[in-house]
């Protein structure tokens, strides 16, 4: 047939906007479109800093695939790719190969752990429903070996590298989840440590400084300790080593502190650095006029020339311009280029604690959080509707 095939791969935030759009946007028969990820379900990252730290129940972060496109129109396909290959405008997956007219590249980041030696084997990071529910459970289980072993003062030492948005969120949470812990196990509250280490000279770089100060001061509170303008230089199966000398025992090493894109773009011979792809301001690769790139796999420049954040807010827009000039490129009609609207950022800080911009305005302490919440409800709104808000929102 003559209709144009386009392939997704990921249904992340950039895919599934750009499934939604196209599925709204495209009559029928203008082109076949094939969603690809390796789940059958979507996971709302921006959640994962609770079912991490066990304030939330996993289920929570994620949604069915099947509930958020209209498969009459659009077929999902669960598998894991293993290589793109532009040249022959294919796809292999590990179970099959795809061919393609238009591929949109939505796979998303990876931990960067800029070569930090045992980063990559003895921390874990918070990226995923399975990752998050090791977390959970490895925190857990530390409790338990301690009553087995109380001289074991590294069971209760939660080493937490980055204090970045989802660093921060996460300490936040953990910070509120310890005292239940200890009740639950008999531990000593006194006896628990929450370590932040951040290399860069500030907590949550680039943001407000005076936000910066009021959430700091906000989890010192809660007993966090921050090792700020630290870096870590060695992770051991026993602890970190800092670039001061000093040695943290710890059994628990959560890495949030640097995002890359997914190492298949670079395989793929596309122009990359750390695993995101320099795209034009219509989203497509330098090389190829029909792959476009969507999300943390991209690297776009705003108009200062600074590269956009890898966000899920831009992310989604992303996917909005993506399937617009899909739609564009099948009908011969121009491409828009891409321009971020900012909402602004809420980072939480735990229960009823959060600080933030938005619309321009500084925010910080119950409103903050309780515009985190509306945030997260729009986006369950804006991919599934009034019924999907009712099923996961929370107020
Ligand atoms: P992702 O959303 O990461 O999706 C990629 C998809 O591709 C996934 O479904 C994955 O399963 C799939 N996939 C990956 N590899 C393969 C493969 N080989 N084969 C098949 N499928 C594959 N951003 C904000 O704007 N606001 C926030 O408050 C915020 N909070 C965050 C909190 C946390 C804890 C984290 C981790 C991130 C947060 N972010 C936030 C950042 C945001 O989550 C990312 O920028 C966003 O998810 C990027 O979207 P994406 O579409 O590029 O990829």
């Amino acid at each position: 047939s003559t209709v144009p095939r386009i392939v997704i791969l990921g249904a992340g935030y950039g895919g599934v906007l750009t499934a939604l759009r196209l599925q709204k946007e495209l009559n029928y028969n203008e082109a076949n479109v094939t969603l690809v990820n390796k789940h059958d379900y979507h996971y709302i990252t921006t959640h994962l800093h609770m079912p991490a730290a066990g304030t939330d129940d996993p289920e929570n972060a994620r949604v069915n695939i099947s509930k958020l496109i209209d498969e009459f129109k659009i077929d999902f396909v669960k598998s894991t790719v293993v290589q793109i290959k532009p040249v022959e405008k294919k796809v292999i997956l590990e179970d099959g190969t795809l061919s393609y007219d238009y591929l949109v590249i939505g796979l998303g980041g990876e931990a960067e752990t800029f070569g930090i030696p045992g980063l990559q084997q003895h921390a874990m990071n918070i990226r995923s429903i399975n990752s998050v529910r090791l977390i959970r459970e490895h925190i857990e289980y530390q409790f338990a070996k301690f009553k087995r072993e109380p001289e074991r003062r590294d069971y209760l030492t939660f080493v937490i590298g980055g204090a970045g948005f989802t660093g921060i969120e996460f300490i936040g949470e953990l910070a509120d989840r310890i005292p239940k812990l200890c009740k639950q196990f008999d531990v000593d509250p006194g006896l628990v440590k929450i370590v932040n280490i951040e290399a860069a000279p500030t907590a949550l770089p680039g943001f407000d400084p005076e936000l910066v100060d009021y959430a700091v001061q906000v989890l010192t509170n809660k007993g966090v300790t921050f090792k700020i303008g630290t870096a870590i230089k060695e992770c051991k199966p026993e602890g970190v080593v800092l670039a001061t000398g000093e040695t943290i025992p710890a059994a628990t090493v959560v890495w949030t502190g640097g995002i890359r894109g997914n190492r298949l773009v670079e395989q793929a011979g596309f122009e990359a650095m750390r695993g995101r792809v320099k795209v034009d301001p219509y989203l497509r690769t330098a090389q190829y006029e029909n792959v476009f790139i969507v999300g943390d796999c991209s690297l776009l420049f705003n108009d200062e020339g600074k590269p956009f954040p890898p966000t899920a807010q831009i992310a989604m827009q992303q996917g909005v311009n993506c399937a617009f000039n899909l739609v564009a490129s099948i009908r011969n009609q121009p491409l828009r280029e891409f321009k971020f609207d900012n909402k602004g950022v809420v980072a939480s800080l735990g229960k009823g604690e959060a600080v933030g911009i938005v619309f321009g305005k500084k925010l910080k302490g119950g409103f903050a959080a309780f515009m985190k919440k509306l945030i997260d409800m729009r986006y369950l709104y804006i991919i599934g509707g009034i019924g999907l808000v009712l099923r996961k929102g929370k107020l």
